[in-house]
Order: structure tokens, then C-alpha cells, then sequence
């Protein structure tokens, strides 16, 4: 993925975990507790598929193509919600 894109493609993703975090904040336990749960673990599978720039394959699956599965899911779901 060209990285200008996929720069995009990630603050979009991160902007949406950060609302994600603060609507944590303010929710009672466990639901903030859980929220907070979910938006970490999305952070550690998405950074574990950054793309290699130097290769050319997601780090994490190796797969070459424009964009591997976890952030095609990311985009899909949370890029949608940012403008829903
Ligand atoms: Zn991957």
C-alpha cells in the first residue's frame, strides 16, 4: 500500500480507538473497563501488521497485497463509524 494511504488509513483507525477510549472513560464498570480492553487489543493487532515499507508486505502476515486482512477489517468497521 502506498504509504501516504495507509498513513491515512491508520490515523483514521487510531483517531477512532482514541473516541473509542475516551467514551470508556465516562461508561461505568465493566462496560469501561471492557471498551478499554477491546481498543487495546485492536492496537496490538494493528501493530503487529504494520506494512514493511522496506519489503513490501504486511509484518505481521507477510502478505503483499495493497492491504492485509486486519486492517481491511479495521477500515471496514471503524473508518465507516468515524463517518456514520
Ligand atoms: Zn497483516
Amino acid at each position: 500500500m502506498d504509504e501516504i494511504l495507509f498513513r491515512a488509513l491508520a490515523e483514521g483507525v487510531g483517531r477512532y480507538l482514541d473516541a473509542v477510549e475516551r467514551l470508556a472513560a465516562a461508561q461505568p464498570r465493566p462496560a469501561g473497563s471492557e471498551l478499554r480492553r477491546m481498543s487495546a487489543a485492536w492496537r496490538a493487532l494493528l501493530g503487529l501488521h504494520r506494512p514493511d515499507g522496506a519489503r513490501g508486505r504486511c509484518s505481521g502476515c507477510e502478505r503483499r497485497a495493497a492491504m492485509c486482512t486486519a486492517w481491511r477489517v479495521a477500515a471496514a468497521y471503524f473508518l465507516r463509524r468515524l463517518r456514520g
